[in-house]
């Protein structure tokens, strides 16, 4: 009687099987056929459709943790996961502006604070001896997170020119 169930309930259990891997398998294919471009588009549609979605809201709105080094009104600061070098974090405005190019005139102030704040944090976690900003700015400068940020990294000597 069990094993009668366990065959009727067959097909349906290979089918939900079927839709995982298939899901899985198009989500793999999305993410590795990405191109630069169409990942740009899809950040600034998420930036209007779903503020939500994207990790560094969710490091915001707190429902993903971070290790958060500072955070204000306008901004927060936080060590990036994969650190490149001793010290390594990221100043973000709460604000999702997806990256530097789609920054406003109306922003010039909020672009202000967050060098601050960047200065600030440096002189926190004491790199006295001098420190990197970079901003990635689209699929040339590499920009895999769309909402701006800056990475503050220090603790070692930095190369010129950068990679
Ligand atoms: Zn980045």
């Amino acid at each position: 009687m069990i094993a009668n169930k366990c065959l009727k309930m067959r097909p349906s259990v290979l089918f939900a099987q079927k839709l995982l891997i298939w899901n899985a398998c198009r989500n793999l294919f999305v993410r590795s056929m990405c191109s630069a471009e169409s990942e740009v588009s899809k950040a600034v549609k998420a930036s209007k459709t779903s503020f939500k979605t994207t990790i560094f809201s969710k490091i915001l709105d707190k429902s993903i943790p971070a290790d958060i080094l500072y955070e204000d009104d306008k901004c927060m600061a936080f060590r990036d996961i994969s650190a490149q070098a001793p010290k390594h974090f990221l100043v973000i405005p709460r604000k999702l502006i997806p990256s530097l190019s789609d920054a406003s005139s109306g922003d010039t102030e909020l672009l202000g604070h967050l060098l601050q704040v960047a200065k600030q944090v440096a002189a926190q976690e004491k790199l006295e001896n001098g420190y990197r900003l970079v901003i990635n700015n689209g699929p040339d400068g590499a920009q895999s997170v769309y909402h701006l940020h800056i990475h503050v990294l220090g603790g070692r000597q930095m190369l010129w020119p950068p990679g």
